[in-house]
């Protein structure tokens, strides 16, 4: 069972990534709507599964929910790597259906006609969009840590993690911070809560949470989707272990008094300097200095238990992309991003942080042509979360301007192979061979079911499971 395994015991943590993406069309002549142009996007979904919600080969979610975004989830990975992998693999995915969609629709409105997919999270008529991040947590952790202590950290981790958007007022670092209020709540989309705590764990509710981050941005940077799970990852190693033992993890003292307030001003002063935060002990402390304070704790705890930490990821992988995703690493980025910052020199995080990227890119143009058109920089700025005919983020890319952590042969790879060392890799293979036996099936996080030439069902409570249960032998045999 699960309590009997290390997993239970360690520190080893799911991941997974939900982006929900924009869609709008240009050069049609005539307005086209979003949801007419997703619904073109999973015709092929529709005509293979019958429905707008199927699982993929990969073990991964792709979904379309009524109204006009797309959605992909990841399936569960153990390692920020891995989720980053199946993460690109998504962005594949949405590119290959928005062409398909575009060729469909140009026979219509002309060849001019171009599919816009945005990997953001707020369109031009100001509507937002998530990425949400999933962490499995130990259920003894309580909400009400979650709210103190982690909430400072998400806040201020907005920093390095956040997307940039040009706004009326001139540019911000996150997208979402002016959509975003209440702290903690259990629904998402009435009040927009930055964790949500509605309790479907996907595993064994007994021993575990899910806990589901609201606040951040998507990001096109690779080196940003894997620091926000990874040092995510370490900070929730410290306040699990310090709930199990039933001691204060340090990180009550950065309660915030206002969450919202705080998020928002963090948001705004692209210096990352000036902004104070009032403290719930009525103290006042910049982002940099909270990120500081989570960073020497997680430090000093890391030194004593790194072994561990380190074997509850990687298991029993000694590969590359294990060592690649190893605490050193992570640690010397966070520590080498707050010092940068910490000296203005945001520019030379540009490789790697989105909202610097960006703000490069609109500095350069500004000093280039003496004044850039705020509706040009609008356009620029959707232009760069354009994953099916943006050019910017393509061309950083190529230039090397932006770092890769990945390549396009890993995103292929885990379009089709789903992470090897969670029940995504069950699922992924159900799914595979239900495919080619063109038998009817469907899934959700812990249930696979057959329907037809004969009904049988697996459930695999057990996010690490990624051994086949008897169920699961059955299921297979009947394919
Ligand atoms: P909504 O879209 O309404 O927010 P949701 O958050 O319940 O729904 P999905 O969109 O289906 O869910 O995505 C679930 C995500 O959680 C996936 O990325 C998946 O890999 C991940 N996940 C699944 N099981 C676990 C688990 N036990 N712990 C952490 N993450 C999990
Ligand atoms: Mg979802
Ligand atoms: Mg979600």
């Amino acid at each position: 069972t699960v309590r009997q395994s290390p997993e239970f015991e360690g520190f080893a943590r799911i991941f997974g990534i939900e982006t929900e993406y924009g869609v709008s069309v240009t050069g049609a002549g005539r307005p086209v709507d979003a949801g007419q142009v997703a619904m073109m996007m999973f015709q092929p979904i529709v005509s293979r599964s019958r429905s707008t919600n199927t699982y993929l080969t990969n073990g991964s979610r792709l979904y379309l929910d009524v109204g006009s975004h797309p959605e992909y989830a990841t399936a569960e990975a153990r390692r920020p790597l891995d989720a980053l992998a199946q993460d690109m693999a998504g962005e594949l995915m949405m590119r290959r259906l928005a062409a398909q969609a575009q060729e469909r629709l140009q026979a219509t409105y002309g060849t001019g006609l171009r599919v816009h997919v945005f990997k953001n999270n707020a369109d031009s008529a100001g509507h937002s969009f998530g990425c949400h991040e999933n962490y499995l947590v130990r259920r003894f952790v309580s909400l009400e840590q979650v709210e103190h202590e982690l909430l400072p950290f998400l806040i201020t981790r907005q920093l390095y993690t956040g997307a940039g958007r040009v706004t009326d007022e001139g540019f911000e670092i996150t997208q979402r911070a002016d959509y975003l209020d209440e702290a903690v709540s259990s629904a998402t989309t009435r009040s927009r809560p930055m964790v949500n705590t509605r309790d479907e764990p996907h595993a064994d509710p007994e021993e575990f949470r899910r806990l589901h981050v609201i606040i951040g941005d998507s990001n096109r940077s690779q080196w940003a989707t894997w620091m926000k799970l990874a040092v995510t990852h370490l900070v929730l190693c410290v306040i699990e272990e310090s709930a199990r033992l039933g001691v204060p993890s340090g990180f009550e003292t950065f309660a915030l008094a206002a969450p919202g307030e705080a998020n928002r001003a963090v948001s705004r002063d692209l210096t990352c300097r000036n902004a104070s935060l009032r403290m719930a002990d009525g103290r006042e402390l910049t982002a940099l200095d909270i990120q500081r304070g989570f960073l020497r704790i997680v430090e000093r705890f890391v030194a004593g238990h790194a072994a561990a930490m380190d074997a509850a990821m990687n298991g029993t992988r000694t590969d590359a992309v294990a060592s690649r995703d190893g605490i050193g690493r992570v640690l010397d980025e966070w520590r080498r991003t707050l010092d940068l910052l910490d000296a203005g020199e945001s520019g030379r995080l540009a490789d790697r942080v989105d909202w610097a990227a960006k703000l490069r890119l609109f500095e350069t143009l500004h000093a280039r042509r003496g004044g850039v058109a705020q509706s040009k920089l609008e356009q620029l700025d959707m232009d760069y979360h354009d994953i099916a005919n943006g050019t910017l983020y393509d061309a950083l890319l190529r230039r090397g301007a932006m770092m890769r952590l990945l390549d396009d042969g890993d995103a292929r790879r885990a379009l089709t192979e789903p992470p090897a060392d969670t029940r995504a890799a069950l699922r992924g293979g159900f799914v595979a061979a239900a495919l080619v036996a063109g038998a009817q099936f469907s899934c959700d996080w812990t249930r696979l079911t057959l329907s037809s030439p004969e009904h049988r069902e697996a459930v695999i409570l057990d996010p690490f499971a990624d051994e086949p249960t008897a169920d699961y032998r059955q299921l297979m045999q009947a394919l």
